[in-house]
């Protein structure tokens, strides 16, 4: 029925909540699941229930007042429904915690509410408003996964969609309090199987509560086999008892037996963090980090937005694998994350634009390739959805002819005869493009980050117990102003320095392949055909900026210059035929300069992992692990209990290519919550999948 510990359901979009509104003994009108046909809540007393149940029941208001750890606090939820439990726990957060405190919200939904059906539901609160508008505004598409949310400034919400027994099971953290929600036992055996319990108590903190509306036998066994203590106590209104109790000793993370080098470092202090590099992958760092109330030093040889993360303009996309790999899972994650953290930071679109992403397919080979693609991946339309010739036509806003040659059948210039694409795609509504460099800028410039210009020659670690006594950071060359010293000393590192990444001791096991990109720029004619949308194939094309086409770009591994070469222009423009037959000819009888010479552009260097998948997380101790895992030369099926050793407090956001838009604000996130020692913002498999460790092992079990 569920999945086993490590395996990954289908990547595919959810069923939603099927909804009637019904009135409540009160005659006020509430939302009724009639799949279940069962409440969510009822509209006279469901706030007084869930204060009761759920958060008095689990003490919250007085943990909450004394709750003084750096780490956040901890909910976790079965069934989100409506979010009312969660947001009363916010509001109860708010009124209780002192203002450092924060707190993380974690909760699985299977059947997500539809947008306007939460909002009509959370209506019926109007004190609680504002929140149920930040949660609105966010709400994501209903594809299984985790989703991870902004409240506000301290609290965060990871939606969890899917079944609830698998997801607990995918995540990577530990719980504090549980609200043990969903339809009552009778209405859905399906969610209150023992594997629930199970999965709950491996991702409870050591004296975790729990607290649930009902006393039905089912969940007092599966509590108590899972280790659970639970004792009846008053229930709300007409229901006479509940359960409420704490696990003490959870059992161990049965999740690292068979990859114990995966196993996360302990969490050590994290007052003070250098992050080294100021591209994508740094500032999105150094921001989540901030966020947290780390102070973080930023430090780049050139400053915020140099190297690769330096275009004006850049494409916010991935190209997913026909057959579900985990690369493309995280891909897709990254890109759904990427879209809800840009919109948090920049609602007004100054820095991106979310107008959506063409995928042509002008090959058979292609067209198959995409056919297969969604016949595996049965997503919402709102996520990526087929369009024929016309459609695609429309969407990319360009009139093109059919015969590619730029000119019309009579050969007097543009008819509308026969205008538009002669193939179809794939539309990624959510996807579109972004300015790197103003992104980074930004970013470096938030609360709690200081930049420094200048180059890390050398880091070492500073003795202390347990080999976490922090780092210190040899300097040269930076604006002494801004950090008048030569040394900085520091609680944690993390690298974010593209190709350079691997160039300290601590990570030359860290193999990287630089990959030279070009792009081309030309300032646009007035009246020149230009697309509305991000346009891609072998190549892309942007929709103009500050009166310029961006279109490329050069892919050229193993070569590290980054000087723009004419050549490269040429292979652009080619690329753009071959991308939308007949546009470079429409570009030129708009009198548009096409000759490699006369176009601008910029090239830089980018930095791949041999699997093309980024470097997120703790920098392992190579020699460590190739002493520690050395029988699994000889056989890969033994694997030594020890866990992975790390460099403590070093990490590493890298390798990521030229989808760091994509990748780099969810693996941020990813290390910002590993440092502060919080729930990951994607299941553990795709963490692990990140893990910059994982070529080490892989080679020692090949017995390279
Ligand atoms: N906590 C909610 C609130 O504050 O509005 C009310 C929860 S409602 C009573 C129960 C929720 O559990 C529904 O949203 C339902 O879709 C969800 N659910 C039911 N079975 C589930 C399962 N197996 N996995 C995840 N969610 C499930």
């Amino acid at each position: 029925m569920t999945a086993a510990p490590d395996d990954l359901p289908p990547l595919a979009g959810l069923e939603h909540a099927r909804l009637d509104w019904r009135q409540d003994a009160n005659g006020e009108t509430a939302p009724h699941s009639s799949a279940f046909d069962d409440v969510y809540f009822s509209r006279h007393d469901g706030r007084a229930e869930t204060e009761h149940v759920f958060l008095a029941a689990n003490r919250l208001p007085e943990r909450f007042a004394h709750w003084r750890a750096t780490r956040p606090f901890v909910v976790g939820e079965t069934g989100f429904g409506t979010g009312l439990n969660m947001l009363c726990a916010w509001a109860c957060f708010d009124a209780h915690a002192p203002a450092e405190a924060r707190l993380h919200l974690v909760s699985t939904e299977k059947f997500p509410l539809e947008r306007d059906d939460l909002a009509r539901a959370l209506a019926a609160w109007p004190d609680l408003a504002e929140r149920a508008a930040a949660l609105v505004a966010q709400w994501p598409e209903p594809v299984a996964g985790v989703h991870r949310l902004w409240l506000d400034q301290r609290v965060t919400l990871d939606l969890h969609f899917g079944d609830t027994t698998e997801r607990l099971r995918l995540l990577d953290g530990a719980v504090d309090a549980w609200f043990l929600d969903g339809f009552a036992p009778s209405r859905n055996p399906e969610m209150w199987h023992p594997e629930l319990f199970a999965a709950m108590a491996a991702r409870s903190r050591p004296g975790a509560t729990f607290a649930t509306f009902t006393c039905a036998g089912v969940v007092k066994r599966g509590l108590k086999a899972a280790g659970f203590a639970w004792r009846k106590v008053p229930g709300f209104g007409r229901k006479r008892e509940m359960l409420a109790g704490e696990i003490e000793t959870p059992p161990e993370d049965e999740r690292r037996r068979t990859t114990p080098w995966f196993t996360p470092p302990a969490p050590q202090p994290a007052r003070r963090v250098a992050v080294i590099g100021a591209g994508l992958a740094g500032t999105t760092v150094a921001a989540a980090l901030a966020r947290r109330g780390v102070a973080v030093t930023l430090i780049d040889r050139e400053g915020p937005g140099a190297g690769a993360s330096g275009n004006a303009q850049g494409a916010l996309y991935v190209k997913l694998a026909a057959d579900t790999n985990r690369q493309s899972r995280t891909y897709l994650a990254g890109l759904l994350h990427a879209r809800r953290w840009l919109e948090a930071l920049d609602p007004e679109h100054t820095l991106w634009s979310p107008g959506g992403v063409l995928q042509l397919a002008p090959t058979e080979r292609e067209t198959r390739r995409q056919a297969r693609f969604l016949a595996n991946h049965p997503l919402p339309e709102s996520v990526v959805r087929a369009v024929d010739a016309d459609e695609a036509g429309r969407l990319a806003g360009l009139d093109l002819p059919h015969d590619g040659l730029g000119l019309s059948h009579d050969g007097l210039g543009l008819s509308h005869e026969g205008l538009g694409l002669s193939y179809g795609g794939l539309y990624y509504p959510l996807a579109g493009w972004v300015r790197p460099d103003a992104l980074c800028r930004r970013l470096a410039a938030s609360d709690g980050v200081s930049v420094y210009r200048g180059e890390v020659r050398e880091i070492s670690p500073i003795a202390g117990e347990d080999g976490a006594g922090g780092w210190r950071l040899a300097l040269a060359g930076g604006d002494s102003a801004a950090l008048a010293v030569d040394t900085l000393e520091i609680d944690q590192v993390v690298i974010a320095a593209a190709t350079a990444s691997n160039g300290f001791a601590q990570t030359a096991a860290l193999p990287l392949q630089p990959v030279r990109g070009q792009i081309s720029r030309l300032t646009l004619p007035s009246g020149a055909p230009a697309p509305t949308r991000v346009i891609c194939a072998g190549g892309y094309a942007m929709p103009p900026l500050d009166g310029s086409l961006t279109f490329g770009a050069s892919f050229a591994p193993n070569d590290a210059d980054a000087a723009t070469r004419e050549a490269d222009h040429a292979a652009n423009l080619e690329e753009l035929e071959r991308t939308l037959p007949g546009y470079p000819a429409a570009l030129a009888a708009a009198d548009a300069d096409l000759s490699p010479a006369a176009l601008d552009g910029r090239a830089a260097v980018r930095a791949a992992s041999p699997d093309k998948s980024p470097y997120a997380g703790p920098v392992p101790d190579a020699e460590a692990w190739r002493h520690d895992y050395a029988a699994m030369a000889k056989d890969a099926t033994r694997a030594p209990e020890r866990p992975g050793r790390h460099h403590p407090g070093l990490w590493i956001s890298a390798a990521h290519g030229s989808r760091g838009l994509s990748s780099a604000p969810l693996c941020a996130e990813l290390i910002a919550s590993r440092i502060c020692d919080e729930p990951l913002p994607l299941e553990a498999p795709l963490a692990d999948h990140l893990h910059p460790g994982r070529r080490v092992i892989r080679d020692l079990i090949r017995g390279h």
